[in-house]
């Protein structure tokens, strides 16, 4: 039998999708999820976040070779079963500032997308710890945490107070609508463990009679007939199936959306023939508009205090600045600086980085909010066990490696300032202390890893080219919409992933359209 609705993926696009649209008992929504579920206790611990990649939730993928990157490839994790990548994230939870989405109005033509018009989609999503008010929710699903002092590392503290006293304003938190200044990261922790998207919006409908969730069920190609889907083709266990609907919804992510719609036959004609699948429909921006964060890791300092271990999330505050100065408080932000409670560094630098350890060394992140370098994603064959290829085309514009050297300037001028001297004994990376603009180039492109927010591989837009319209409809086939991180025409300036939410949200408060 049929669904009216088939949603794929029930990562954190899909769980809310599944919640919203199963409240009208008379539609009946089926939710195809290629994971099972995730019952690892490490899963729950907000410490261990970066050492559980790789475990059996993990689509662990990896980059091309990166030539901005002198030639390495990034792992790019990705979350696999309920929850999606809400498994594996960081927690940090910031909505992005009013010029992040006023991006999305001016390439989508539509003001729906605007800070202001998304707020009480953030708003229903959220119960904050600092009660509700007039930008904050107070009974959503999702537990949103703001630190306290009795929570926050004493190193963060100091060096929150370190921007201060280099002027940079002391903000609230990162979910007013401006990003600009110092503050700890609101996180999506409850009573110390994390909580995933599906633990608050799906876990808790199942019980519904319309709503049918299927896990260990990989989506090979979507089946269409004259212009309209129909249903889908999978895989469970060994047996392929079909499964009808009147109507699909993809929430499979950045990563499995374009992928999946490529071994349908959907893009570009020539990727498609080089990868041995016949073109249905040409939809040539289909894996394109690739984009991430990247972050340098790192600044690495060794400590003459002891560093006490986080009891968050170890990136306990990402302080958001402008080009224009450190004293400005609205607009766009351009550059971030991180303190992390203990040492981080990528692969390249980790072996000059020996004498490191935990509670004797901490690092500050840096990075760039809006890269301008674009990339793509295509298959490299027809089948769901041909790997991706994945090309993000990292630090391929001067704007993102000008402002990647701002971001390490600024990262050395706070970690070398006088707010932080009882703690820093000295700088252990970079190893020289002043550089030339090529020393730096190189150190970054070293440095650099994944801050895991890949967006945009079905950006929507007012333009016809796109693959996706400003109502979320993908183009060209009736039936299709599309509601994840891969919509995201332009990254927001912090982790991408309350966006997800609030184009969750707002997509299946208008649902049907
Ligand atoms: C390690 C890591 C750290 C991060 N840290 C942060 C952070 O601190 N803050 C933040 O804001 N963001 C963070 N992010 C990003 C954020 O988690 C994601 O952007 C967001 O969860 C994406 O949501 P989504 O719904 O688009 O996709 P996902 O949540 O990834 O869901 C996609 C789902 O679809 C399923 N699927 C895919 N293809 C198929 C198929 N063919 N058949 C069936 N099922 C399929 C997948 O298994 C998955 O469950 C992080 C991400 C990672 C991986």
């Amino acid at each position: 039998m049929g669904s009216d609705v088939l949603i794929i993926g029930s990562g954190s696009a899909g769980s809310i999708v599944a919640n919203r649209l199963t409240a009208d008992r008379s539609r009946r929504v089926t939710v195809l999820e290629a994971g099972a579920r995730v019952t690892d206790p490490d899963m729950r611990r907000p410490d261990l976040w970066p050492f559980i990649h790789g475990r059996s939730y993990d689509w662990a993928y990896r980059t091309a070779s990166q030539a901005g990157l002198a030639g390495s490839s990034l792992e790019w994790a990705r979350g696999k079963g309920p929850g999606g990548s809400s498994l594996i994230h960081a927690m940090a939870h910031m909505r992005g500032c009013r010029a992040d989405f006023q991006r999305w109005v001016e390439e989508t033509g539509d003001a729906r997308w605007s800070w202001d018009s998304l707020l009480p989609s953030f708003m229903r999503s959220e119960t904050f710890s600092g009660g509700a008010d007039a930008v904050h929710g107070g009974s959503g699903p999702l537990p949103v945490l703001l630190p306290g002092p009795d929570l926050s590392s004493p190193l963060v503290l100091d060096y929150l107070a370190a921007w201060e006293a280099l002027g940079v304003p002391r903000i609230p938190d990162h979910n007013q609508g401006e990003m600009l200044g110092a503050t700890p990261n609101s996180l999506t922790i409850r009573n110390g463990e994390r909580v995933t998207v599906s633990d608050v919006y799906l876990d808790p409908v199942l019980e519904r009679s319309n709503l049918s969730l299927h896990t260990g069920v990989v989506v090979h190609r979507l089946l269409f007939d004259h212009g309209r889907v129909r249903g889908v083709a999978v895989t469970i266990g060994d047996q392929h199936e079909v499964m009808e609907a009147d109507e699909v919804i993809l929430c499979g992510g950045s990563i499995g959306d374009p992928l999946l719609l490529m071994r349908s036959g959907v893009g570009d004609p020539r990727v498609l023939h080089a990868a041995g699948v016949e073109t249905m429909l040409e939809s040539p921006e289909v894996g394109t508009n690739l984009h991430d964060h990247l972050l340098g890791a790192g600044n690495l300092y060794s400590s003459q205090l002891p560093v006490p271990a986080s009891q968050l999330q170890l990136s306990e505050s990402m302080t958001y600045l402008s080009h224009r100065g450190l004293g400005e408080t609205s607009g766009a932000a351009d550059i971030v600086v991180g303190c992390v409670v203990g040492p981080s560094v990528s692969e390249a630098l980790a072996s000059e980085a020996t004498q490191a350890r935990p509670g004797e060394s901490y690092t500050l992140l840096f990075g760039v909010t809006n890269p301008t370098s674009r990339g793509s994603l295509r298959i490299s064959g027809p089948n769901i066990d041909d790997g991706p290829v994945i090309d993000p085309n990292y630090l391929d514009t001067a704007h993102d490696r000008q402002m990647f050297r701002l971001a390490l300037e600024h990262a050395r001028l706070v970690g070398g300032s006088k707010g932080l001297a009882r703690w820093r004994r000295s700088e252990i990376l970079p190893s020289s202390p002043a550089m030339t603009v090529a020393q730096a180039d190189s150190f970054i492109a070293r440095a650099a890893i994944t801050h895991h927010h890949p967006v945009g591989t079905l950006r929507m837009s007012r333009l016809e080219s796109a693959p996706v319209s400003p109502d979320l409809k993908f183009r060209g086939l009736e039936g299709l919409h599309v509601v994840d991180a891969s919509v995201i025409p332009a990254i927001t300036s912090g982790p991408v992933h309350a966006a997800v939410i609030a184009i969750a949200e707002s997509f299946s408060a208008s649902y049907p359209a």
